[in-house]
């Protein structure tokens, strides 16, 4: 895939990158390992203020990062303008927490005094998606940094503007040069990255293919890999439950970030008893959604990122509809206009036994299911080879606490969709990769957790 930002609303291709020469990957690896040796010297308190620089820049900025985003992958606006702010917050969050979360830790033994310490590893290399291009590198940068790692960049290659962006804040923000380098290369070097003595281990946010490919390659050089692949998060709805929120929330939840989002709701499993009032109210509102720029302050739904998603997602509404499945509204590429346009669509009577209904539609594409009760409605949730997110909705207290207990996921969310918090770890099971990331548990992944013992 060529390194370029080719803009989504219009399929105009706005700058094309050159990948970098290997010449030139080696000379970068050199700096970001001499940068090291100085660099995890240097005091919390320094790396605080550098990270709560890096913040000011982000929040001052806010409008033309968002632009950007904007152009490169085709989120609305007001969304790329929040997800510059969350940035802003994680950088702060790390700044004030990480020297608690890295401070020596003393454990009784028998020893005179044994204590874990917490050091870092050296080179870290973050391979990132393109459908949070700030999020998922600050997200990475914010904890790596703190803990006096330093970070390679290889991001996704339709947002290589964000990628040197993200590469300019943090060197503006008074990082010393090397300790965060972003790499225009393609995924084919990923590979022989991982190869190298000095890079100490990995983090990829994306699909499974990717996470496969880096994990093995990590494998074989028996380097620490974070892997947050894909998913088909479950979205049930209870009898009991406050309908109305409940379909408010499900509509943000499918259609958050134009329906690109690992975290999305997708597949919603509603009981009988109310499954078809919700889906009314789920028709009228996924039909008042305005499709259109994302520029625009009105727009709800922007289109996919490339022309790639587009297809695929076409494609696997065809299949399910093929299958047996009903379209209710959408179910078609806007073939009306340029860019890579498909409306929010729904689909209901999707045979359960057909590979389709455990894909993830990375789109603005809701599956819905009618289940007989609570034991059905977990079933179906965890009949899935991914273990991301699940949201839940419900005013009974001992289904809240079945549904907390028995749902295969890396996070519950009862009454609220699934969203990621800097005060609170994030990651999946099964095939949505392992490892997390935010929190005092995603600081703690890429450090030696060293245990000392004095006699
Ligand atoms: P993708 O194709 O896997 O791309 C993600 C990154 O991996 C890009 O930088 C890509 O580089 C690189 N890559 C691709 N193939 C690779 C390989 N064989 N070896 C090493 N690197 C490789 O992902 P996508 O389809 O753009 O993103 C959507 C997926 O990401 C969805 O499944 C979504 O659920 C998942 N996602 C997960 C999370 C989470 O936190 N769990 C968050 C966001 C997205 P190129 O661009 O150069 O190909």
């Amino acid at each position: 895939m060529a390194i370029a930002t080719i803009n989504p609303t219009t399929g105009e291709t706005l700058k094309i990158f050159e990948s970098l020469e290997d010449g030139e990957i080696a000379a970068k690896l050199e700096l970001a390992q001499q940068t090291f040796e100085q660099y995890r010297q240097t005091s919390f308190q320094l790396r605080s203020q550098w990270l709560q620089q890096a913040a000011n820049i982000l929040e001052q900025e806010k409008a033309d990062f968002a632009k950007l985003m904007t152009l490169e992958m085709g989120k609305t606006l007001k969304s790329a303008i929040a997800e510059v702010e969350k940035c802003a917050l994680v950088c702060r969050y790390y700044a004030e927490n990480a020297p608690n979360f890295l401070a020596d830790v003393t454990v009784k033994t028998d020893a005179s005094h044994s204590f874990v310490k917490y050091q870092p590893l050296g080179i870290i290399l973050a391979v990132m998606p393109w459908n949070f291009p700030f999020w998922q590198v600050f997200r990475f940068a914010a904890p790596a940094l703190m803990a006096g790692n330093v970070g390679l960049l290889k991001h996704a290659s339709n947002v290589p503007q964000c990628a040197l962006a993200i590469e300019d804040i943090i060197n503006r923000a008074g990082f010393p040069a090397g300790a965060f380098q972003t790499l225009l290369i393609g995924a084919a070097k990923v590979a022989d990255l991982m190869a190298d003595e000095r890079v100490k281990a990995a983090t990829l946010t994306g699909s499974e293919p990717a996470g496969a490919s880096l994990a093995a390659a990590s494998g074989k050089q028996i380097k620490k890999t974070v892997l947050e692949l894909g998913g088909s998060d479950p979205f049930i709805v209870l009898e009991s439950a406050d309908l109305e929120a409940a379909v408010s929330t499900a509509v943000t939840a499918r259609m958050l970030n134009n329906g690109q989002s690992c975290i999305a709701a997708k597949r919603f499993i509603v009981a009988e008893t109310i499954a078809d009032q919700f889906e009314k109210l789920l028709l009228q509102k996924i039909q008042a959604l305005k499709v259109g720029d994302p520029l625009a302050a009105d727009t709800d739904l922007g289109p996919l990122a490339t022309p790639g998603i587009l297809q695929d997602l076409d494609k696997q509404v065809q299949i399910a509809v093929e299958s047996g499945a009903k379209v209710l509204t959408g179910g078609y590429a806007l073939e009306d206009r340029p860019g890579n346009f498909y409306p929010p669509t729904i689909i209901i009577d999707i045979p359960l036994d057909h590979p389709i209904a455990k894909e993830e539609f990375f789109g603005p594409v809701a599956l819905l299911f009618r289940v007989r009760d609570i034991d059905a409605a977990i079933k179906l949730a965890n009949d899935s080879p991914f273990g991301l997110g699940a949201s839940a909705w419900t005013n009974n207290e001992e289904e809240k606490n079945r549904l907390i207990q028995e749902i295969e996921a890396g996070a519950v969310f009862i009454n609220s969709m699934v969203k990621s918090d800097p005060r609170l770890p994030f990651g999946g099971i099964k095939r949505s990769g392992y490892g997390r990331e935010l929190s005092i548990q995603g600081i703690h992944e890429f450090v030696n957790i060293k245990t000392v013992w004095v006699k």
